[in-house]
């Protein structure tokens, strides 16, 4: 099989084209086509001369992602799932930055990206390890997700406008940046009607939280990333893109050296090493004290702060004892808490607890002057806990 072209960097491509004698302005034509136009074939790239397409296709494939399934709530979260050449699946989740009223459709959206088939690190509560590991996904996998969306709402009756200028991330803390727009237009999919505002684009922020364990994806997740944030890729800045890790120590101090400026999320779930080794098996390689000082390191080399991520889950690590220790380790870290109410996942035991006791504790930590959201999921009623949608399809097509 051929290698991706989506996996070649400008840098690269120049070399190439030199090499071959082609005028280096058409790399830039190349990108132009391969990110803001979001091209799915070489064909559809119209002003490059055929003989230059003829000899990129012997080179390069230009891979696209196969819709396999769609679900949408009624507060406009989507979740698509996807369907790989190998016949695996994985999901993106999609979430509107503002349920927009009225039945409108929300103009920010941020995207939950999958970086890996399944999930080795087997956390107790997560329906991503449930039948375990298959393989990493290619950096065009990871940022064909991206491409497969935006693509897909061209595809849809109306466009969804997005200022430029918004950022926000899921829970709206992310200071906001200036994201400039492409700088062409892009030509309507086959066999749509041209769209207004073409250029504008959909998605704002992402979050690399869906199925699988980023940092264990390490080199592919940079290599896709680096396109992504690239002034010739789909220039979506570095602040607006968040790693969640389950806590990959040598990952975490490998990031804090890397010159991008992305934000961390710790997927933290317990406060202490015995609720922390109960429901996530990594802690017992990386324990708390080794976690918090890759975290520290990170936060001193990008002084930026990080969020801690933390499911409520019934009886586990909701009680008032746990309000203590996360507090002190959210203080020593300068880190913000977000706390969300557990997901059920079909044939696990966990539980989410009340409301009340969701609220009760966001309280208890909020009155310890710990910056605190509590994230009501918004995706609740679409399975949007990641890993859900693709294991309940992989398991209906056994079944067949
Ligand atoms: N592997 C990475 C990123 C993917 S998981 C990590 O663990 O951080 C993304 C987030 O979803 C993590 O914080 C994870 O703990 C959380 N999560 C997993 N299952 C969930 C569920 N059933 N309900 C709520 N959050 C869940
Ligand atoms: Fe993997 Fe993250 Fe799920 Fe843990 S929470 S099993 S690391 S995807």
């Amino acid at each position: 099989m051929l290698p991706d072209v989506r996996h070649e960097s400008r840098k690269t491509l120049l070399a190439l084209f030199e090499n071959w004698g082609e005028p280096l302005y058409r790399v830039d034509q190349l990108l132009q086509w391969l990110w803001p136009r979001r091209a799915a074939s070489w064909e559809e790239m119209t002003n490059l001369p055929k003989t230059l397409r003829a000899r990129l296709a012997e080179t390069y494939s230009i891979g696209s992602l196969e819709l396999a399934r769609k679900q949408g709530s009624i507060d406009t979260t989507q979740k698509f799932l996807w369907r790989l050449h190998d016949g695996a699946f994985v999901e993106s989740v999609l979430i509107p930055a503002n349920p927009a009223l009225y039945g409108d459709r929300a103009d920010r959206h941020t995207l939950c990206v999958s970086t890996q088939v399944g999930c080795a690190y087997g956390c107790r509560f997560c329906a991503s390890g449930l039948d375990g590991w298959k393989r990493n996904l290619a950096p065009w996998e990871i940022a064909g997700q991206i491409l497969g969306i935006e693509r897909w709402n061209l595809s849809q009756p109306t466009v969804v406008p997005t200022p430029q200028t918004a950022g926000e991330s899921i829970t709206g803390e992310v200071p906001a940046e200036a994201t400039p727009a492409p700088a062409a237009s892009i030509p309507p999919m086959p066999g749509q009607p041209a769209k207004p505002s073409p250029s504008q684009r959909l998605i704002n922020n992402l979050v690399i939280m869906g199925m699988g364990e980023p940092l264990a994806n390490y080199d592919n997740l940079l290599a896709a990333l680096r396109s992504l944030n690239a002034p010739w890729g789909a220039h979506i800045g570095a602040r607006k893109i968040t790693i969640s890790t389950s806590g990959v120590v040598p990952r975490i101090r490998q990031l804090a050296m890397e010159p991008e400026q992305f934000q961390l999320a710790i997927s933290l779930h317990g406060a202490t090493d015995v609720v922390r080794n109960r429901i996530m098996p990594i802690n017992r390689k990386y324990p708390l004290a080794e976690l918090t000082a890759a975290c520290d390191e990170y936060v001193k080399r990008k002084e930026r702060m990080i969020t801690l991520e933390y499911i409520l889950i019934d009886g586990v690590n909701d009680a008032r004892d746990q309000v203590l220790p996360l507090s002190q380790l959210a203080r020593r870290l300068n880190a913000k808490v977000n706390l969300i109410p557990y997901n059920k996942v079909e044939g696990l035991e966990w539980k989410r607890p009340t409301e009340e006791r969701c609220r009760a504790f966001a309280s208890a930590l909020q009155a310890t002057e710990v910056v605190t959201t509590l994230r009501i999921e918004k995706g609740h009623d679409i399975d949007a806990a990641c890993g859900q949608l693709r294991l309940r399809t992989e398991r209906e097509l056994a079944a067949q």
